[in-house]
């Protein structure tokens, strides 16, 4: 399939979920459906894009999917969720809350030029800037992690 093809396609779909789950799906952005479409793993799931928590599975308790701007809208106005631009991720509302304003895009060579790109995210330019959100939220995981460590055994030196 080309890759017009492949967009015709996607928006289709995503169209399709709008329709059948108005009270749900119908209230997203067209564009963060397809986002999350393509992102979608290998099977049925979409996975957060910075943990692989399964977002959406087919049970009642199980959603917890939220739109992450790649770039933060504070940073970046021009890049919203309402046009095609790369811009939306799915992702879990933990990681969404740690990412919050951090711009990938000022960690290692800046990617996105205003200027140059014109409100338009890339495959390319999207793929890198997800690993580096990626490797910021885990780095920010591991050390939660160790706050709650250090938590615990504050409590254990109370004594309680
Ligand atoms: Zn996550």
């Amino acid at each position: 399939m080309s890759e017009p093809e492949q967009a015709t396609q996607l928006r289709e779909v995503a169209s399709n979920l709008m329709r059948k789950e108005p009270d749900y799906f119908g209230t997203f952005p067209v564009d963060v459906l397809i986002a999350w479409l393509e992102d979608r793993g290998t099977d049925h799931r979409v996975l957060c894009a910075y943990c692989d928590t399964p977002l959406l599975e087919d049970r009642l308790d199980s959603f917890n999917g939220t739109a992450d701007h790649l770039l933060p809208h504070a940073i970046y106005p021009q890049l919203g969720f309402d046009k095609a631009n790369g811009n939306s991720v799915a992702c879990c509302s933990r990681c969404n809350w740690l990412k919050r304003t951090w711009d990938p895009n000022t960690h290692g060579d800046r990617l996105y030029e205003e200027m140059r790109d014109k409100g338009k995210l890339n495959k390319y330019q999207r793929e890198i800037l997800i690993k580096r959100s990626r490797d910021h939220v885990q780095e920010k995981l591991a050390r939660r992690h160790a706050a709650w460590t250090h938590w615990v055994a504050a409590c254990e030196a109370l004594g309680r």
